[in-house]
C-alpha cells in the first residue's frame, strides 16, 4: 500500500506546527484547520483552512484535499471524523480513541474496564452526590471537569466540605466527576507509537513537574528505581494497546510510594511531555506520529543524549510572542528553543519551550533555569 503524503491536521497549535515541520520534512503536503488565522501550524504549512475544529462543513472539505486526517486536539470532532472513516477516508487515531478519551470520566471507566489502575473516579450530577463521594474518598479531593480540561484548567482541590460549594462555582455549567486525591511521589510520563497493524515503540519513561497545574520541567530519563521503570512501561503499553487507531499517545503516570504506577491520563496525540525528543531522540514524537499515521514504518526511540532537561516557556505579561533575552539564552551551548509563533503573550499561556542535552543532568537542568531566567515573554 501506498503511504499518505497528504496530510490533514485538526487543530493549528504548537503541536501542530511541529508535525507539520516534520511531515514537510519527509516532503509531504500539509492542510491544517484552525479558527485563528495564520495558526503556529497554519504558517508552516501548504494550507490552511480557517474554521472552527468542531465546524463539520471544513473538516469535510480537509478530508477532500489529503490522504489522511490526524488531530493535535481533543476537541476535534469525533462524530464528524467517524463519519469519514466510514466513508473509507483514513483517520488516525481512530475517532473512538477521540471520543474515549476527551471524556476524562469516561476514559477511567475505560482504562478500569481492563483491569488498569487509576485515581478512582465518581460520577457526580449535584451538591449532594459529591458530599455522598467526599465520605468515600475523604479530603482533599478533585471536583474535575470530564472534558474541554487541559493544563489543569477545569479541576479543583476540594479541601474540605467547605470547598465543595465553591469548586462548583468554579466549575458551573460543566459535566462533572470526583477523583480521589492521589499522594504521588513523582509524576511520569512516555511517548508510545503505534502503526496501524498494532507495532508498537516506546519513548523513555520521563519525569514530569507541574506547577499550577501546568507542566513545567521535563527530566529525562526519570529517576526511579528499575523496578518503576519497567511497571510504568509495561502498563503505558498495555494502556495503547487497548485503543484504536495509529499515532503517538501520550501517557500520564502517578509513581506512589512501593513503586505502584497509576494511569492519571491519556493524550490521543504527541504531547507536551514529550517535546525533549526533538533534540534527544533519534526519531520525534512528531516525525512518529507523522511516519505512524501515514503508513511509514516507525523510526528508533532511542536516546542520543545521556541527559536532557525539558523547560516549557510560559507568557508572563499581555504583549507580543516574541520574547526578549533570546540572544543571551542561545550563548548558553546545548540549549534549543522553540517558540510557537503565537502572535500574542498571556499569563500562563504555552509561548515556547526550551530542551537542553547533555552528560550530566544538574548542568542540564542549570543551562534550562538560565535559559527560563534570560527570556522574558
Ligand atoms: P490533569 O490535567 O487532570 O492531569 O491534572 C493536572 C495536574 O494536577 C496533574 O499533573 C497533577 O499534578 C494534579 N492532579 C490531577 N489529578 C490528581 C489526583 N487525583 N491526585 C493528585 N494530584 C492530581
Amino acid at each position: 500500500m501506498n503511504h499518505a503524503r497528504k496530510i490533514g491536521i485538526v487543530g493549528g497549535g504548537q503541536l501542530g506546527k511541529m508535525m507539520a515541520i516534520s511531515a514537510k520534512k519527509m516532503g509531504m503536503d500539509v492542510v491544517v484547520t484552525d479558527p485563528t488565522l495564520d495558526s503556529p501550524a497554519g504558517q508552516v504549512s501548504d494550507m490552511q483552512i480557517v474554521a472552527d475544529y468542531k465546524d463539520a462543513n471544513s473538516i469535510k472539505k480537509l478530508s477532500k484535499l489529503v490522504d489522511v486526517i490526524t488531530f493535535e486536539i481533543e476537541l476535534a470532532n469525533d462524530k464528524v471524523l467517524l463519519e469519514l472513516i466510514k466513508k473509507g477516508i483514513p483517520v488516525h487515531p481512530h475517532p473512538d480513541t477521540l471520543s474515549i478519551i476527551r471524556d476524562k470520566f469516561l476514559q477511567k471507566k475505560f482504562l478500569n474496564k481492563y483491569k488498569i489502575s487509576t485515581a478512582d473516579s465518581y460520577e457526580v450530577h449535584s451538591e449532594d452526590d459529591i458530599i455522598r463521594i467526599s465520605k468515600k474518598v475523604g479530603f482533599p479531593f478533585l471536583l474535575k471537569a470530564r472534558t474541554d480540561a487541559y493544563d489543569g484548567r477545569g479541576n479543583y482541590v476540594v479541601g474540605s466540605m467547605h470547598d465543595i460549594k465553591k469548586g462548583l462555582e468554579k466549575l458551573k455549567g460543566r459535566a462533572l466527576y470526583v477523583e480521589k486525591f492521589v499522594p504521588f511521589v513523582k509524576e511520569l510520563a512516555v511517548m508510545i507509537a503505534r502503526t496501524a497493524d498494532g507495532k508498537i515503540e516506546a519513548y523513555p519513561i520521563v519525569e514530569t513537574i507541574h506547577k499550577n497545574n501546568i507542566c513545567d520541567t521535563v527530566i529525562i530519563p526519570a529517576r526511579v528505581s528499575s523496578i518503576a521503570r519497567n511497571r510504568a512501561l509495561s502498563l503505558s503499553k498495555k494502556v495503547v494497546k487497548n485503543f484504536k487507531g495509529a499515532g503517538v499517545f501520550g501517557v500520564e503516570m502517578f509513581l506512589t510510594k512501593n513503586n505502584n504506577v497509576l494511569i492519571n491520563e491519556i493524550a490521543p496525540r504527541v504531547h507536551n511531555s514529550g517535546h525533549y525528543t526533538i533534540e534527544a531522540c533519534v526519531t520525534s514524537q512528531f516525525e512518529q506520529h507523522i511516519r505512524a499515521v501515514s503508513g511509514l514504518p516507525l523510526g528508533s526511540t532511542e536516546l542520543t543524549s545521556k541527559f536532557s532537561i525539558m523547560k516549557n516557556i510560559l507568557g508572563t505579561r499581555n504583549g507580543d510572542g516574541f520574547p526578549d533575552g533570546l540572544e543571551k539564552a542561545l550563548k548558553i551551548p546545548n540549549v534549543s528553543i522553540h517558540m510557537y509563533g503565537k502572535k500574542e503573550s498571556r499569563s500562563a499561556r504555552k509561548m515556547g519551550h526550551i530542551t537542553v542535552t547533555g552528560n550530566s543532568l544538574s548542568e542540564c537542568l542549570k543551562k534550562a533555569e538560565k535559559a527560563r531566567r534570560l527570556l522574558v515573554i
